[in-house]
């Protein structure tokens, strides 16, 4: 179901019997390139979307916060004077917002809030870190703190790794932040720098889910990391984004070849990711498409990352006329590539792509065509 400030507006209003004090926004995400290199304390470059999680709210007198999903058709509600961790459910990632902003000295009181969103669950479009900026924008505008997207976004992130359980870095809290209307976010993942770059003129991003989804990427996530931090301390840097290819060439000998190809990945993927940004600058379409596409194959045969299904739809999308470039984005092992295509051709684009990848594999897939967003907000 979209959803807007007028249906949120509206939806609390019915419920209430009065307009919302407040409505705040925070979209969901997806990456153009810089994939697996946020824990390398590398750089990513993703955009934020045209879909969001929005909360309609009005404060409480005392410390109680009760939340009505729409989408769930249902009421959570908790004390911020006892916090206490359930098993999984929505009203766990804004408690542990709570949680995390109340661990760093913020004082926060209760509101009534209405709550719905359009960005598809568990798609990889992280539905989850918009979740938490909108829930993050709810208690810093009851509690009247002040907005600094990269402090919101690390607190965002600890409420999921810490409360919800979820080991995700920076990125996706990050852009649901900071996002810029028109743009993408080169992110610095060390520093957490960002600098918004234009989207070429005449583009659109197209996500195309495989509608696949697979079980090990907890365990594989795991071992990749493992590999990066044994390429580094081979390479003696901090981090692989200090390394160089010309420096992992020298060491190649004394590598065991898994983490050789691990190691040239993460390290060429943040040399295209500064490429990408460059020529987001220059509105460079055709260079843009050509990084995604390499990055495309790094996963698929250095990182190990990709899937049949998603190498099928990389291969529908790319052959297209109007594509300038495409690649899975994300985790990987499933979910969604994204796609760079010639704006006034997208609809060809779409049809003709969801059809290919039909026929190719069997599988029906979702197609989300995306404009790039502005970060959380309060409207
Ligand atoms: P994603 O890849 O979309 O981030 P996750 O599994 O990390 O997938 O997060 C999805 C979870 O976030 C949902 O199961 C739900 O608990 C919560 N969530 C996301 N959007 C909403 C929403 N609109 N309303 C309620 N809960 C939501
Ligand atoms: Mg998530």
């Amino acid at each position: 179901m979209p959803i807007g400030q007028a249906e949120i507006s509206a939806r609390f209003t019915d419920r209430f019997g009065h307009f919302p004090n407040w409505i705040v926004r925070a979209p969901g995400r997806v990456n153009l390139i810089g994939e697996h290199t946020d824990y390398n304390d590398g750089f990513v470059l993703p955009m934020a979307i045209d879909r969001a999680v929005w909360i309609a709210l009005r404060p409480r007198d005392d410390r109680i916060v009760s939340v009505y999903s729409i989408d769930y058709d249902e009421t959570g509600e908790f004390s911020l004077d006892a916090l206490q961790r359930q098993q999984a459910g929505w009203i766990e990632y804004l408690k542990g917002t709570a949680w995390s902003l109340q661990e760093a000295g913020h004082r926060l009181t209760g509101w009534d809030g209405v709550l719905a969103g359009d960005v598809p669950l568990g798609a990889g479009l992280s539905s989850s870190a918009a979740l938490e900026m909108a829930a993050a924008r709810a208690l810093a505008a009851t509690g009247e703190l002040p907005w600094e997207p990269a402090e919101m976004a690390k607190l965002g992130q600890r409420a999921e790794n810490q409360w919800v359980g979820v080991n995700c870095g920076i990125m996706d809290q990050l852009i649901s932040a900071a996002g810029r209307a028109g743009n993408a976010l080169l992110i610095d993942c060390r520093s957490l720098q960002t600098e918004p770059v234009p989207l070429p003129r005449g583009t659109s991003v197209v996500v195309l889910d495989t509608s696949t989804r697979r079980g090990l990427v907890d365990s594989a996530y795991n071992e990749r990391r493992r590999q990066c931090e044994e390429a580094a301390r081979l390479l003696d840097v901090h981090a692989l984004r200090d390394a160089t290819i010309e420096r992992l060439e020298r060491s190649a000998g004394k590598m065991d070849p898994a983490v050789l190809r691990r190691a040239r990945h993460v390290i060429a993927e943040n040399d295209r990711t500064l490429l990408a940004a460059d020529a987001m600058r220059r509105g460079d379409a055709v260079e843009l498409g050509r990084l995604m596409h390499q990055s495309h194959r790094s996963l698929r045969d250095d990182y190990e990352v990709s899937s049949d299904a998603l190498n099928a739809m990389v291969e529908c999308a790319s052959v297209h006329r109007s594509c300038f470039g495409a690649r899975m984005t994300g985790a990987g092992f499933g979910g969604c590539a994204v796609a760079l295509v010639r704006a006034e051709a997208t609809d060809d684009f779409v049809r003709d792509t969801a059809a290919a990848y039909q026929r190719k594999t069997g599988h029906s897939p979702a197609v989300y065509v995306c404009q790039a967003a502005d970060g959380a907000e309060v409207m």
